[in-house]
């Protein structure tokens, strides 16, 4: 890596990012390209402590423009999954009413509308790889943090400590770096996500993996939806997407850690939906139950001259397609800020970054909120309403 001998903010300072996600890893990439002293302590034991879940797809205006700043776009070339960015949508007898190819076509690196989809696990090795050697400290859960002179002192679960000058939370939406900035806390969405991981489908559930044809496979009906996607490393993650009451989880007696109960669960809960589905529930190894949360779209605090957060810990919102994207673009954005010339102090940088921040996450949350329950819980308007976005004069 070649980085940058430009003198900036962070001279002779010490980072520490908590959290190595999309978010924290682009930001560490960034940072060290400008020649910032940086660390990155992470939670799992080690880079293949977990299946990363599906795949993402990265969009023009934010997660190609942030590889293309991070010199890592032919990296990410030879690491997504050409064809995956197309869909389809089928109803509840997997049916195909809606079979979308236009994403690619005529598209292509360049192309605005060109959204190429890659695995998050490559995602995530990429980044590491593109980082110094011991950048990310494994095993590094942060339990707590103390003020400590100008800085930080940050405290693990295994028992370990470090300072930093700078601490930077990127260590998602139970974020623990959150409440030393601010102690607003999420809303509820209304809709829970039932997430499931089938590692072997193309035996365990053949004619669904057959349906979802490696790409982006969306089943509704109304009041409920399934979406399936590939891995990969050749597993499939599916979403079974609905509208339950608040604190579901908790209060339905459902053991999730059970696979039959949460099996037998959404087996009764999608009767009348095809086999095929209820191949899914059947085959399926490992359930997480995910509700969907949100943090006030009017959010504001007071800029720290030495902290500040990115990403989902700073605005988780609802999946539309848009979070591992922003959470790149707040990388960029913080990265400039602080290793540009345009500000006085650390603090300013900050402020300025967390405006920018602020207002865009503000707009996307908005469509994002507007557009979850149409996803999870669709009407027969709803699904007019996308058919006709998809199938125009039909
Ligand atoms: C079901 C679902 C589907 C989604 N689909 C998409 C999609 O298709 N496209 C898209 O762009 N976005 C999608 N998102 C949103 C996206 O996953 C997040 O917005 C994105 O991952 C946020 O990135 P991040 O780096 O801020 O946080 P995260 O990806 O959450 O990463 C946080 C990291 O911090 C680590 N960590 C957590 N706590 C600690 C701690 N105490 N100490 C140290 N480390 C810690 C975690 O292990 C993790 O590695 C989806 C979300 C969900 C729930």
């Amino acid at each position: 890596m070649e980085a940058s001998e430009n003198t900036h903010l962070l001279q002779h300072k010490e980072i520490a990012i908590v959290g190595g996600g999309p978010g924290g890893l682009t930001l560490a990439r960034l940072l060290q390209l400008k020649g910032a002293h940086v660390k990155v302590y992470e939670r799992d034991i080690s880079k293949a402590a977990r299946v990363q879940g599906a795949i993402v797809d990265l969009h023009f205006e934010s997660g190609l423009k942030v590889m293309e700043a991070a010199g890592l776009m032919d990296a990410f070339k030879a690491n997504y999954m050409p064809g995956a960015d197309q869909f389809r949508l089928v109803d509840k007898e997997g049916n195909i009413f809606i079979e979308d190819k236009s994403n690619g076509v005529g598209g292509g690196f360049g192309d605005e509308h060109f959204r190429p989809e890659i695995d998050r696990g490559a995602l995530r090795n990429m980044l590491i790889d593109a980082l110094l050697p011991d950048t990310v400290i494994w095993d590094s859960q942060l339990v707590s943090m103390a003020e400590a002179g100008n800085g930080w002192k940050l405290s693990f679960k295994n028992g370990t400590i470090a300072t930093a000058d700078i601490v930077i939370g990127a260590d998602g939406y139970r974020s623990k770096i959150r409440p030393y900035v601010t102690d607003i806390k999420a809303l509820y969405s209304g809709a829970t996500i039932i997430q499931g991981e089938i590692d072997n489908p193309e035996t365990a559930c053949p004619e669904m993996y057959a349906l979802v044809n490696n790409a982006n496979l969306i089943a509704m009906d109304i009041g409920k939806t399934i979406a399936a996607q590939p891995r990969g490393d050749g597993g499939l993650t599916f979403y079974a997407s609905s509208l339950y009451p608040e604190n579901w989880v908790e209060t339905s007696g459902i053991d999730f850690n059970d696979k039959e109960e949460v099996a037998a669960h959404l087996i009764k809960y999608y009767e009348g939906w095809s086999p095929l589905f209820v191949s899914l529930f059947k085959v399926c190894p490992r359930f997480v139950p995910r509700p969907l949360n949100y943090f006030p779209l009017d959010q504001h605090w007071e800029a720290r001259p030495n902290l500040t957060l990115i990403g989902d810990a700073a605005h988780l919102m609802p999946p539309s397609g848009e979070g591992v994207n922003t959470a790149m673009l707040d990388a960029l954005d913080l990265s400039e800020c602080l290793t540009g010339d345009e500000f006085d102090n650390i603090q300013s940088a900050i402020g300025a970054y967390e405006q920018k921040m602020r207002a865009r996450a503000k707009m996307l949350a908005q469509e994002a909120l507007q557009g979850i329950e149409e996803f999870s819980a669709p009407t027969e308007e709803s699904m007019k309403r996308l058919a006709a976005q998809f199938n125009p004069g039909e």
